[in-house]
């Protein structure tokens, strides 16, 4: 009996021994964190990090125990001043969005509540199923359809991509393997289709080669005409035209292809339709863009990407599929340990047989807490708002000789350069790389480069809900003043 009680009193736990402290301390942190964004446009959009930073992260595992307190500080001194800079109003490299304050308390309260979205009968798995829902209906999904929160738009689409392969595979393929497929599948895409469609074809089994990548027109959007050809060859060939992706703002330049013309070309050609919607599924709720997107609710399956234009903190993609049962029959097993039950915790829907994961985290609340607070309207407007600076942004490097777009620009991604009398390609690149290097370097903006039609240029993306017009001003400004620097110094040329 003694050495019962004994045992009881030395029983080790996480929790601290006086929670006031703890309550000190929490408050500390909420506090530099609302400092921490509201002051965000004073601070450099990125820094490079000094040399004792670096070893910071060096240091072995801990052994032994050290006050929260000290915890913290090491965080604010070696992690908070050195961010991505995403969450800066002059980030625009890549594509993501800008996250936001009632996205972070969302997931801070998710991490408090603690369930795992795996699945079962509790609130977080309503509200997981519910921002499901409400996905559906912002990209005119009917509510028949299912679809599951992911970690972004790179599983989204897998998901969808998945589930194209096991409705076109012809043979029971979750049994046989990809082995049994009677007649090789094909996917079609444009040559601007995302580097992630690649990834999944290869997890698939499929091989990369099995995407055929459809030339674009002069807009950089999927040339209809082509894809017909291709996939009459194909067949022709003896494979099986199996799926078509559609790219709703292609990461490039943002080019959106023509979805109602994929979509009467997939049911001519009995394909599967997917749209990679990452960028361009939520423009369906921007009122004055959604006609860009006009075709999207026709699609099989939707990749859409919340921790872009939902801002979102990093992860959440969304994959929604029109056959709730091809999308469960899919991936849906259910071992004996994972049984429902009629009545009590294990009586809700088993979320995990909508993809790969078993356990999920509670991405649906911070989600949730954002849309509830602004309304999807507002969201809409954001939306609208950043495709409209993307045109001003457009119209100062046309009014500016000493730049020159490299794109049309569409949606929000203005591809672009400086320009550089008598260069050659090369020397162009290095120059303009340089450029971009500086804009970081100097803590002014944040870009990215990459080729369109074979040629180098910057880009800039603007998924930002704090970016303003005077942004994008200061950003030519600069870019001129360096351009001249950079003349003048004969350096990188
Ligand atoms: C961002 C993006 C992806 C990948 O999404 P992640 O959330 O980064 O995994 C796929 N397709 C397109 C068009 C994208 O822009």
């Amino acid at each position: 009996m003694d050495t019962f009680q004994e045992a009881t009193n030395a029983d080790e736990t996480l929790d601290p021994p006086d929670w006031t402290d703890v309550g000190a301390l929490s408050h500390r942190i909420l506090d530099d964190a609302i400092t921490y964004l509201k002051d965000v446009r004073e601070r450099p959009v990125w820094r490079e990090m000094p040399a004792e930073v670096r070893a910071f992260f060096s240091a072995p595992l801990p052994r032994s125990p050290a006050p929260v307190a000290d915890v913290y500080d090491d965080v604010a001194r070696n992690v908070m001043p050195y961010p991505m800079g995403n969450v800066h109003p002059r980030f625009w490299s890549w594509y993501m969005g800008s996250s936001n304050f009632t996205g972070a308390l969302g997931d801070f309260l998710a991490a408090i509540q603690g369930s795992n979205l795996g699945g079962g009968n509790h609130a977080a798995g309503l509200m997981d199923s519910q921002v499901v829902n409400w996905c559906k209906e912002m990209v005119g999904f009917p509510a028949t359809a299912s679809g599951t929160l992911v970690s972004g738009g790179s599983m989204a689409n897998i998901i969808g991509l998945t589930v194209a392969r096991n409705v076109k595979a012809g043979v029971d393929i979750r049994e046989r393997g990809v082995g049994a497929i009677p007649k090789p599948l094909r996917y079609y895409a444009s040559d601007q289709v995302h580097s992630c469609h690649r990834k999944a074809m290869e997890v698939l089994g499929l091989g990369n080669r099995a995407l055929r990548r459809i030339p674009t027109d002069a807009g950089l959007r999927i040339d209809i005409a082509a894809l017909k050809a291709a996939i009459a060859e194909d067949r022709e060939a003896g494979f099986k035209p199996a799926c078509v992706i559609g790219t709703a703002g292609t990461v490039n330049t943002g080019a959106v292809d023509d979805l109602q013309a994929l979509a009467s070309v997939a049911a001519e050609e009995a394909l599967w339709f997917h749209a990679d919607g990452c960028i361009g599924a939520l423009i369906a709720i921007a009122p004055e863009s959604r006609s860009l997107v006009a075709g999207i609710e026709q699609a099989d399956s939707v990749a859409l990407d919340p921790h872009k234009w939902l801002h979102a903190p990093f992860e959440a993609g969304c994959a929604l599929v029109r056959d709730a049962s091809a999308h469960r029959n899919t991936f849906a097993v259910t071992p004996e340990y994972l049984e429902s039950t009629p009545r009590g915790l294990a009586s809700g829907e088993w979320l995990h047989d909508y993809g790969l994961q078993t356990s999920r985290g509670f991405r649906a609340l911070k989600i949730w807490m954002a849309l509830k607070e602004h309304g999807a309207e507002k969201f809409g407007r954001l939306i609208d708002q950043n495709i409209t600076q993307a045109r001003y942004l457009t119209r100062l490097i046309d009014a500016e000789p000493a730049l020159e777009l490299m794109a049309p620009t569409t949606i929000n991604i203005v591809s672009f350069r400086h320009r550089l009398a008598g260069a050659s390609e090369e020397r162009l690149k290095a120059f303009n790389t340089e450029i971009m290097l500086r804009l970081q370097e100097e803590g002014i903006a944040a870009l990215s480069d990459t080729t369109v039609s074979g040629q180098h240029c910057l880009r800039v993306a603007i998924a930002n809900h704090r970016t303003r017009r005077d942004d994008l001003d200061l950003l030519v400004s600069e870019m001129l003043r360096l351009g001249r620097e950079i003349e003048a110094a004969g350096t990188s040329v």
